[in-house]
């Protein structure tokens, strides 16, 4: 009845009662069977945004495909409205993926779909074209800041961005980068530092730029080069992990395999964990291949998305690099997938449809028959598990570029080498034991660079009564309020509720201890040590925008700054050759999180803050103070033990079935009324426990109990923790789970979480 031609248009004039599959972007789940009307027979074609008629209205819908006739007689079946535009905006291996997503963590299948498009096109309303192939570039005419720029930050920023970017960007890319926007770079174009120009895209074309390409691969870099060029070359779906040390040069080589998936024709999606902190990644990608680089990162406006997604659609940019989300970007004949820092939380959506943007490039490799390739100096426990089950290939590159040492890594103990004197405990007590300060001098007067390392921001992270033990909470949320000093408030971490500072206790008046440290606080103490040397922080209080970032990043890049304090935003990938010492201030923040991965969190840190130095001639070295010297994972990154760490790990993850070893879902029960809350957390609990598969399926239900952070917002929070040997022996519940979602009362929000990130 229903035959599909080769272009993908489905002819469905042959028979009277066409029927198409259609999900409707809308929060309801599953496809809808519409009627194919008379006029748009042969013009419909899988991935089309159309109009249907959906309850007394209408709504957009997006056509899947031919539907087989419905089950049940009797059903009046309604026509599709209209066709929205004329090429479908889904290529065919991205509707397989957001078919995948829907099921896979149960989310409304419109909503799914509409959630990866931009926003243009999210809506029920006819095709726009956002600027047809033509796009607006800057390009630096000079090779370094002019000093004559020195009193204009804005510009000299812009100019740094670009500069780090490959010396071309398009206009729209930097004015987000930078302060003062396209003002800012009107203003270096008319002192001739950068040239504006206008470029027509068309598919293709290359400018043959190449900048920056090394003409020797390391031999191992060699190798796995030619590993990923013999798959491409073989075609189909393959997963590889690429498992490199730092300064092993993954970069070079994710850029020769996108070089060799270009000569076939093919196009790469590359993702990365953050583009603000990796401007110098960006900048390889387009030094190499100029406009055929789509940049998306998460500050673009609605109009930019839909040119690149337009731009990327037709064929006319081949290579997309972005953050999480670009996971769903239409890369046309996808031959390449490339996640790097495949370990990083950060590829967790926690919102919405709550996916994993590193999982999903493998479902999206499998769709496209695409080679996919997972990078990290720490790969997760997950895709480890992956290789010894013979599912992922494994390439190692175990040594640095140009045979550059390792930096050595030493402990502080901090139990014996206590910073302060035996006095009280006050505000003012040290944190910097003698060993950091005489290192970071030594460094300091050699001209070299130091990065101090600690994960919690502010300055004091709780307050405590002396007199009562009251402390300072949140009034919103189940947290301890953090100190900043600089700001005169306490904040909430988790809402942003801001308030004066207390001096004194609100039940008992006594006065409040300022205890817990936070980079505020280590900042001030290194400017007070160190007056003669360039202090600065980088964290989210202190680079408040992806503009202050790039210009922090850049001006530590230039050498302006001697010192850098920051949170793991100073851990990712950058590659800063005048760093050679790394302190970390306290080893300890990340292992007492109440998480199965906090262990794992914890190594991947320091391995990858102790990996920024050493990065060029000089060698480097790590401190790290601790008071868990004897923690398996700070005496594994100290040995540079990954394998041990790792073998370690799995066999306690075994041993308590937890992820690689079992697959989990989290239940969130969330709402304003504490009883009615917990009602409807014990009332699921009771529904699934009903519905448990027999105890030889392996599946267990922890909870419900109070969430970790049992208010949030002043919502109470609730949690239940499915747990099974795979995911299909969890799916049949989850499937129950969702369809129970219609019965819950207002008031409450359910959300079910498929294999959770953090706990
Ligand atoms: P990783 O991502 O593995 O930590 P990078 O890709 O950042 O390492 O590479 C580390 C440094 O080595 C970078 O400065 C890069 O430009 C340089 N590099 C990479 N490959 C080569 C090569 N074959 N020859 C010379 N330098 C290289
Ligand atoms: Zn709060």
């Amino acid at each position: 009845m229903v035959v599909s031609d080769h272009s993908g248009t489905v002819d469905l004039v042959s028979s009277p009662a066409a029927l198409a599959s259609v999900a409707v972007g809308r929060p309801v789940r599953g496809e809808f069977t519409y009627v194919v009307p008379d006029t748009l027979s042969g013009r419909l074609s899988p991935g089309q945004r159309v109009l249907v008629p959906f309850g007394r209205g209408t709504a957009l819908g997006f056509f899947l495909g031919p539907a087989s006739q419905p089950a049940e007689e009797g059903i009046k079946l309604k026509p599709i409205q209209r066709v929205l535009e004329e090429s479908p905006s889904l290529p065919p291996d991205l509707i397989a993926l957001l078919r995948f997503a829907a099921e896979h963590y149960r989310y409304p299948l419109g909503e799914v779909i509409r959630g990866a498009l931009p926003p243009g096109l999210s809506k029920a309303e006819d095709e726009k074209e956002a600027r047809p192939d033509v796009q607006h570039f800057a390009v630096a005419a000079v090779t370094e800041t002019p000093p004559e720029l020195r009193r204009a930050p804005a510009q000299s920023a812009a100019l740094a961005y670009l500069l780090a970017v490959g010396g071309r960007a398009p206009v729209e890319e930097v004015a987000h980068s930078i302060p003062g926007g396209r003002e800012t770079l009107k203003k270096l174009a008319s002192r001739g530092l950068v040239r504006l120009e206008e470029q027509v895209l068309k598919p293709g074309v290359r400018e043959g730029l190449a900048q920056g390409r090394p003409d020797l691969l390391t031999p191992e870099q060699d190798l796995a080069v030619k590993a990923l060029h013999y798959s491409l070359d073989m075609g189909g779906f393959q997963t590889v992990l690429l498992h490199g040390v730092t300064g092993s040069g993954k970069t070079e080589v994710y850029l020769r395999a996108v070089e060799h998936a270009l000569a076939q024709g093919k196009g790469s999606l590359v993702l990365v964990p953050e583009i603000a902190l990796t401007p110098q990644l960006v900048g390889r990608f387009r030094s190499r291949f100029g406009s055929d680089v789509a940049v998306l990162h998460s500050g673009l406006k609605d109009r930019e998305r839909l040119f690149h997604w337009q731009a990327l659609r037709k064929g006319t940019v081949r290579i997309a690099v972005g953050v999480r989300s670009a996971i769903w970007a239409p890369v046309e004949n996808l031959g390449l997938v490339v996640v790097d820092e495949e370990h990083d939380p950060s590829f967790k959506q926690e919102d919405k449809l709550r996916y994993n943007a590193r999982d999903m490039a493998v479902m999206r490799g499998k769709q496209a028959g695409a080679l996919v390739v997972l990078g990290s100096a720490t790969p997760s426990l997950e895709s480890l598990e992956n290789v010894r089950r013979g599912r992922y290939r494994l390439l190692e590159m175990k040594h640095r570029v140009d045979d550059r040492p390792m930096p050595t890594i030493e402990l502080v103990d901090l139990r014996i080498e206590r910073p302060r004197d035996g006095g009280p405990v006050t505000e003012e007590a040290p944190i910097l034991s003698q060993p950091l300060l005489d290192a970071m001098q030594q460094t300091l007067d050699r001209g070299q660079q130091t990065i101090l390392f600690l994960n919690r921001r502010g300055h004091s992270t709780f307050l405590l009564c002396e007199v009562c033990g009251l402390t300072l909470k949140c009034s919103e949320c189940d947290v301890c309020l953090t100190l900043h000093r600089a700001a005169s408030r306490v904040m909430c971490h988790y809402c942003g509720l801001a308030t004066p500072v207390p001096d004194r206790c609100r039940e008992c008046t006594g006065p409040m201890l300022r205890l817990g440290i936070g980079t505020e606080r280590v900042e001030t103490e290194v400017a007070e040590r160190f007056p003669q040397a360039r202090v600065a922080r980088l964290d989210r209080d202190a680079a408040t925008s992806g503009e202050r970032v790039t210009e922090l990043l850049a001006a530590f890049a230039r050498r302006e700054i001697d010192i850098l304090v920051g949170t793991q935003m100073v851990a990712k990938g950058h590659d800063f050759p005048g760093v050679t010492l790394v302190c970390v201030v306290m080893a300890d923040t990340s292992l007492a999180i109440p998480d199965f991965r906090a262990a794992e969190r914890t190594f991947h840190l320091l391995t990858q803050v102790s990996g920024r130095a050493g990065r060029g001639k000089d060698p480097g070295r790590v401190l790290v103070q601790t008071y868990n010297p004897d923690s398996e994972p700070v005496k594994r990154v100290l040995a540079h033990d990954f394998e041990g760490f790792a073998q370690q790990e799995m066999e306690w993850r075994q041993a308590l079935a937890y992820p690689p070893f079992a697959r989990m879902a989290a239940v969130r029960i969330e709402g304003e009324h504490p009883e009615q809350t917990a009602g409807v957390a014990r009332m699921l609990g009771d529904f699934l426990s009903r519905r448990m598969p027999p105890p030889s399926a392996g599946v267990r239900m922890l909870g419900p109990a109070l969430a970790p952070i049992s208010r949030l917002r002043g919502r109470t929070r609730w949690q239940l923790l499915l747990k099974g040997p795979t995911h299909v022996a969890l799916s049949p519940l989850l499937a129950r789970l969702e369809a129970k979602l219609e019965d819950i009362p207002a008031g409450v929000k359910v959300t079910i979480d498929v294999d959770p990130g953090a706990m």
